[in-house]
C-alpha cells in the first residue's frame, strides 16, 4: 500500500506501485504521481474521519482506479479539499529530507556557480520550510533600475491541478518589457507570503530600500495595511485594471458584464473626481435595479482613490501605468512557458522558471543590441547633418528611448507660448488655450502636470520655460 499515515510517500515508491497496475508501455508522468499523492491524502483523511485505520478500512475493489483519476475530474464540492490536500503535500514535500535535500542542493549549486544567484527560505514558527524566493543578478539589476513602480503578481490558478502558488515582484524596464525581479513558490497564508516575498526582494537587493517604492499595483487581495506592514511606507497601492475587470465579470455574470463593461471601463478611466461622479450616476440611472451592480459601485466609491486613472496619474512615479499589461504579461508568460499542466518537482519547476528567465534575458539583450546599433547610426548622421545641436547633445547623453522622448518634447514645444505676467510670474500656455496657462513663480519651480509628476521627468511646460532663459 502506498499510503503512509501522513498520506505522503516518496515519488519513486508511488511510481513503482503505479507501474504494477498499469500497462507496460504507459509512461508515468510527474503529474500522475502527484495526483496519486493528493488522492491518497484525501482518502487518508476520509479513513480517519470514519474512525478507521489502514487495516480496518474497507477498500473498494476499484481503489486503484480511484487513486489514479486526474485531479481535474474532482467535482466542485471537493475542490477545496483537494486544494487543501495539495498544499499539505507541498508542505510535506518541502520538509521531506529526501526532496528538500534535492531542492537545497540545487539552490546551493546555483549559488555556487553564479555569485549573483541568491535565495531566501521561508519558515513557519515550528522551523518548517514553507517556501522559498530567489533572485538572479539580472533580476537584481532590473530591480535597482526600475523600482519606483512595482507589480505584485500571484498565480492562484485553480485550473492548474498542482495548485502551487507562484508569486513574483514585477517591474517594467525602459523598453516597456515586464521583468520579474524576485520570484517565489510559497504556501503560507497570502498576506504572510507577500510580506515574505517583498522582504526577500529587499534582503537580496540591499541597494533598493522599501522607502524607494512609490507605487504598488496588485489585485484586490491586497490592502493598504499589508503594504504598510511590508515596510513600503512611502508607497501608494493601486488595484490593477486587469484583475479589476476579471472580478467585474465574476461578480456581475456574463450578461450584465456585457451590458455595463464600457461604462465601467470609463468609470475606471475617469480623468477627475467630478467625471467619476457623473459616470457613476449615469450607470445608476441606466441600470437602477441590479443589486450586484450596486454592490460593485458601492465598493468602487469606497476605493475610488485606489482604482481611478486620475489618482494614478497624479501620483509621483506611477509612469501612468494601469497595472494591467505587466500583471497580465508575466502571468501568461509563466503559464505558456511552463505549460498548462506542468507538474514537475520543485527543483524541476525552479529549473524551468530559470530557463524562462534566461530566454527573456536573451530577447532583451537582442533588442538592446539592435537599439544600440540604431543609436550609433543616428549619432553619425546627426554629427554630419546638425553638429552643435540640442538633438546631438541629447543623442549623446540619453539612450534611444530617452532621446525619442526628448524629440517628442521639442516637437510638442511648438504648440506652446511663453508670457511674462504683470505680477512677474511666468506663464506657459498651449496655443488656443490662453485662458488656462501653467503658472510658474520662479524658474526652478517644478511643473505639476501629469507628465512631470507621474513620469518624474522634464515636461513640455518646463522645457518651454527653460528655452526662454
Ligand atoms: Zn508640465
Amino acid at each position: 500500500m502506498i499510503l503512509k499515515p501522513n498520506g505522503f510517500a516518496d515519488a519513486s515508491l508511488i511510481r513503482s506501485y503505479m507501474r504494477k497496475s498499469l500497462p507496460d508501455r504507459k509512461s508515468i508522468t510527474s503529474q500522475e504521481v502527484y495526483n496519486v499523492r493528493v488522492r491518497a491524502l484525501m482518502l487518508m483523511k476520509k479513513i480517519k474521519a470514519e474512525g478507521k485505520t489502514l487495516g480496518s478500512f474497507y477498500f473498494k475493489p476499484d481503489i486503484q482506479k480511484q487513486l489514479f483519476k486526474p485531479l481535474d475530474e474532482i467535482t466542485h464540492d471537493f475542490l477545496d479539499e483537494a486544494a487543501k490536500s495539495a498544499r499539505e503535500i507541498f508542505y510535506d514535500y518541502l520538509n521531506d529530507d529526501h526532496c528538500s535535500f534535492k531542492l537545497f542542493k540545487y539552490l546551493e549549486g546555483l549559488a555556487a556557480v553564479d555569485v549573483g544567484f541568491t535565495y531566501n527560505i521561508s519558515q513557519n514558527d515550528n522551523g518548517k520550510m514553507t517556501g522559498f524566493a530567489w533572485m538572479t543578478s539580472v533580476m537584481r539589476s532590473n530591480f535597482e533600475r526600475y523600482h519606483s513602480v512595482i507589480f505584485l503578481d500571484a498565480m492562484k490558478r485553480r485550473t492548474n491541478v498542482h495548485l502551487w502558488p507562484y508569486m513574483s515582484v514585477v517591474v517594467v524596464n525602459d523598453l516597456g518589457e515586464c521583468q520579474p525581479v524576485c520570484e517565489s513558490i510559497l504556501m503560507s497564508e497570502v498576506n504572510e507570503a507577500y510580506t515574505f516575498l517583498l522582504q526577500s526582494a529587499f534582503k537580496m537587493c540591499p541597494k533598493v530600500k522599501p522607502l524607494h517604492i512609490k507605487v504598488v499595483f496588485g489585485d484586490e487581495f491586497f490592502n493598504e495595511k499589508l503594504i504598510q506592514t511590508s515596510g513600503l511606507v512611502g508607497a501608494k497601492l493601486f488595484y490593477d485594471h486587469y484583475h479589476l475587470v476579471l472580478n467585474q465579470e465574476k461578480l456581475l455574470g456574463p450578461s450584465l458584464f456585457q451590458m455595463t463593461k464600457v461604462l465601467l471601463r470609463s468609470l475606471l478611466n475617469a480623468a477627475s473626481h467630478d467625471k467619476f461622479l457623473s459616470i457613476f450616476d449615469a450607470i445608476l440611472t441606466k441600470f437602477p435595479n441590479y443589486p450586484k451592480l450596486n454592490e460593485l459601485l458601492n465598493k468602487y466609491a469606497k476605493i475610488e482613490h485606489m482604482i481611478t486613472v486620475y489618482s494614478i496619474d497624479s501620483t509621483e512615479g506611477s509612469f501612468q501605468r494601469r497595472g494591467s499589461a505587466p500583471s497580465e504579461q508575466n502571468h501568461w508568460s509563466v503559464v505558456s512557458w511552463i505549460g498548462d499542466n506542468f507538474t514537475g518537482e520543485l527543483n524541476q519547476l525552479l529549473m524551468v522558471l530559470l530557463e524562462r528567465h534566461s530566454h527573456k534575458c536573451t530577447l532583451t539583450h537582442e533588442k538592446l543590441n539592435q537599439l544600440h546599433n540604431e543609436q550609433k547610426t543616428m549619432l553619425y548622421q546627426l554629427k554630419k547633418d546638425i553638429p552643435e545641436s540640442e538633438e546631438l547633445k541629447s543623442a549623446e547623453m540619453l539612450n534611444k528611448r530617452g532621446h525619442d522622448m526628448f524629440l517628442d518634447i521639442i516637437a510638442d514645444s511648438h504648440n506652446y507660448l511663453y508670457k511674462h505676467s504683470d505680477d512677474r510670474k511666468h506663464l506657459i500656455y498651449c496655443v488656443g488655450h490662453e485662458s488656462s496657462p501653467r503658472i510658474f513663480k520662479s524658474l526652478d519651480e517644478r511643473c505639476k502636470c501629469v507628465d512631470s509628476v507621474s513620469n518624474m521627468k522634464q515636461c513640455v511646460h518646463e522645457f518651454v520655460l527653460t528655452q526662454k532663459f
